[in-house]
């Protein structure tokens, strides 16, 4: 049989070999494979069974061996593969490294640790001279004789104090015989939810979720392709019902995926999870990025050979090697986590909607806030919408009171971290002994400095942005590429003593805290305070617990979190998310502010939220502090309709970086007309100009926007065409298809 194989080391072309009587058995598509090329073996993946090549098959070389037992991609991840290879621009080989974890592509075997026990049972006699002779071995032997069953190694030895010598000195007299058995690892349980699991009865469901519970049950028993979009408000209960269906799916002896935007910031979701399922019997396997290389090879293993049949993960957990897949949960579909930034650069959901057809599975994406995209699926008959209109038992969606800064500046003369609306609620939500949230989303103190005399502003000298002042260390830093240096205490361009502190981070949100609750327990997370691993779960358990009074945090806090005694929820500044050069704007500042806002009053008290901005008018400020999704959904896409931008039409960011602007200008010039005269017609061009952020570690760069009404039919071309074309050596170039982030 001739086969062919992908090779995973920088060959980006399909290469045949024959299969050797003894592989046949196990050879099949989508097996990892161990091939020579040249002189040297490489890995590859089967992607053709019984291929026909060019070349007479006298001539073709041998597959040397196979990796694993099981294939590491199945059918329905192939076809999957060749998509995105299509679909995103990105070279096969870098699309099945996405795809299959380092772990199993090293054919990393299964973890053992060696084990020991008695070869020989010596007599009382032999013993006493052993005890003469080497007293240390004797006592080993002893130690072994009173064990039933084979000893750690490593145990046995630190139990007696001893070393591996007194082993081999047994080895070689025979007395002892050294086994290895595989590492017993707890590969379900996670370092994230610390094992925590929690369990307790299912709720009954009410009305809504009943009938949500039915419609995607419906389509689950009809068992072909279809996608819901559940969009239920924060704390309506959609968790549940994602449960409710995955107890379906494991019911009827299929497989489901459950992604999570982050599996670090959603370590309730994953213990509600694995309490559930666990308790009826099914492992469950957490996919995330802190796995050890061994776990995430038994994870991989345990799904693979149909042994788990439910994984819990962030996007790459949407390429799951599990058997009979009937189910995708995208949980929080319009996170921008979901898409990749670095090659390939797919979409999680995107990719989930697509492995869903191919598997003929349901996919069930969910939601407070839908995308654009998702919503407009919906509208065009693509997408069955559920909804969930109320909070669970009825509770009310917490009032958003909405403060205008610029009066608050002239009020309290100067620049304003807190308003007196939110540290008036503060301090009585304190009193009370309430917990309290605020967001604020960036890091540090504040977002640059200025000198008052000359207007200098002192920016990244690698970068084309201010750097970040950070208080906590007196240093100014830049957040792209980590350049840092000491804060001066004058102008560094005119020498002038007075530096103006623009823009606010959480460093300065605390300080202010401090000021107006000195007696509140106060935590900050953000990217620099969790720098260390657990300090996150241990800062949120200490918060649940109510240790802590007051949370400062990024956004990077407000995902999924449901803490009952949280009554009030500060957004200290929201305009910051909606002044960025991206068409998304509007839709990233509503998702924002609703987000931030369901995280309180989910327990028994009501809850408040305070939004601190400059344009109290913006849409997406109004629309959210109605709770109106709607409403905001119909003006955003009309304006989306005018500008024709997605998802009315596909986007294709092109970026062109390196050292030397003119020539890259040149280039992406020189390029655009090519793409004019050989797609004119079916894409509308805008560019080159430069970036938003022009200067990227010391790199400059240029940008085109492609629109067109189908990418799977330019991109190809694209594609083509690069390849027909001169490219200089300095001139990197970035091909992002549906991009999330255009700055
Ligand atoms: P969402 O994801 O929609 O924001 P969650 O799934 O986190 O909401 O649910 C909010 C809270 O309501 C959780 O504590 C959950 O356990 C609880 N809950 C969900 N469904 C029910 C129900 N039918 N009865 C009682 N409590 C429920
Ligand atoms: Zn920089």
């Amino acid at each position: 049989m001739i086969v062919g194989v992908q090779p995973l080391a920088g060959f980006d072309k399909l290469l045949h070999y024959k299969v050797p009587e003894t592989l046949l058995a196990f050879v099949r598509s989508g097996s990892l494979v161990r091939i020579p090329i040249v002189n040297r073996l490489h890995l590859g993946l089967v992607m053709e069974i019984n291929a026909t090549s060019d070349c007479p098959p006298a001539k073709l070389k041998l597959i040397s061996g196979i990796l694993h037992e099981f294939p590491a991609l199945t059918p329905d991840l192939l076809a999957l593969a060749r998509w995105m290879h299509a679909y995103y621009a990105a070279r096969m080989e870098s699309v099945l490294e996405a795809m299959i974890p380092g772990a199993v592509r090293d054919g990393a075997r299964l973890k053992t640790d060696k084990y020991l026990s008695l070869a020989h049972a010596p007599t009382a006699d032999e013993m006493t001279a052993l005890g003469k002779k080497a007293p240390q071995q004797a006592r080993l032997c002893e130690f072994l004789h009173q064990q039933f069953r084979p000893v750690k190694k490593s145990l046995a030895l630190s139990r007696l104090d001893l070393t591996g010598a007194v082993v081999s000195a047994l080895l070689k007299r025979g007395w002892v015989r050294e086994v290895l058995r595989p590492v017993e690892r707890i590969a379900y349980a996670d370092n994230w939810t610390g094992g925590e699991i929690v369990a307790g009865l299912p709720p009954k469901l009410n009305d809504e979720q009943a009938t949500v519970v039915k419609s995607v049950g419906d389509s689950l028993t009809r068992g072909k392709f279809a996608v819901h979009l559940l969009h239920g408000v924060t704390g309506s209960g959609k968790t549940e019902v994602y449960l409710r269906a995955v107890e379906q799916v494991l019911k009827s002896g299929g497989s489901a995926i459950y992604l999570v935007p982050e599996v670090a910031l959603t370590p309730q979701t994953v213990a509600r999870l694995r309490g559930r399922f666990e308790a009826a019997g099914h492992k469950t396997v957490v996919w995330h990025s802190h796995l050890g290389e061994g776990e995430r090879l038994d994870g991989w293993t345990a799904l693979a050979s149909g042994q788990a049949r439910v994984v819990v993960g962030a996007r790459s957990a949407v390429f799951a090697p599990v058997k009979d897949l009937r189910m995708i949960v995208v949980d929080e579909e319009h996170e921008p986590a979901y898409k990749q930034d670095e090659t390939p650069r797919y979409h999680g959901r995107d990719v989930a909607v697509y492995r869903a057809k191919l598997a003929g599975a349901v996919c069930l994406l969910g939601s407070a806030t839908p995308s654009l995209e998702s919503f407009a699926n919906v509208r065009s008959g693509k997408y069955q919408l559920d909804l969930l209109t109320k909070r669970v038992d009825d509770k009310k969606l917490p009032d958003i009171h909405v403060v205008d800064m610029r009066i608050e500046i002239m009020r309290q003369r100067g620049l304003v971290t807190l308003s007196r609306l939110l540290v008036d609620h503060m301090h009585r939500r304190f009193e009370r002994k309430e917990q309290i949230i605020l967001f604020i989303n960036r890091r540090g103190y504040s977002s640059s400095m200025q000198c008052r005399k000359c207007g200098h502003v002192e920016q990244c000298p690698h970068c084309s942005v201010s750097m970040t002042y950070h208080r906590s260390d007196e240093t100014l830093k830049c957040h792209l590429c980590g350049h840092a240096r000491g804060a001066p205490a004058v102008c560094p361009a005119c020498a002038a003593p007075d530096i103006r502190w623009r823009g606010m981070g959480t460093q300065r949100v605390e300080e202010a805290v401090r000021r107006v609750l000195p007696r509140a327990r106060l935590e900050r997370m953000d990217a620099d305070t969790m720098s260390k691993k657990h300090l996150f779960r241990q800062i949120l358990g200490d918060f649940r617990a109510g240790k802590i009074d007051i949370l400062i945090g990024t956004q990077m806090i407000g995902k999924g979190l449901d803490f009952p005694n949280v009554t009030l929820v500060g957004l200290v500044d929201a305009d910051m998310s909606m002044h960025v050069p991206d068409f998304r704007a509007n839709e990233r500042t509503f998702q924002l502010l609703v987000q931030v806002a369901g995280r309180a009053g989910r327990g028994d008290r009501s809850g408040e939220v305070v939004v601190q901005t400059f344009t109290p008018q913006a849409d997406a400020i109004q629309f959210a502090r109605h709770a109106d999704f709607n409403g905001f959904a119909e003006g955003e896409l009309m304006m989306r309709k005018k500008f024709n931008y997605p998802p009315y039409r596909h986007l294709i960011h092109h970026i062109f970086r390196g050292k030397n602007p003119e020539k890259i200008k040149f280039f992406a010039e020189h390029w655009v007309k090519q793409v004019e005269l050989k797609l004119g017609s079916v894409v509308e061009i805008r560019g080159p100009t430069p970036a938003p952020i022009e200067k990227v570690k010391d790199e400059y760069r240029y940008q085109i926007w492609y629109f067109c009404a189908q990418a799977t039919k330019i991109v190809p071309e694209l594609v083509k065409l690069q390849s027909e074309v001169k490219w200089p050596d300095d001139v990197m170039q970035v091909l992002d298809v549906d991009p999330m982030s255009l700055v």
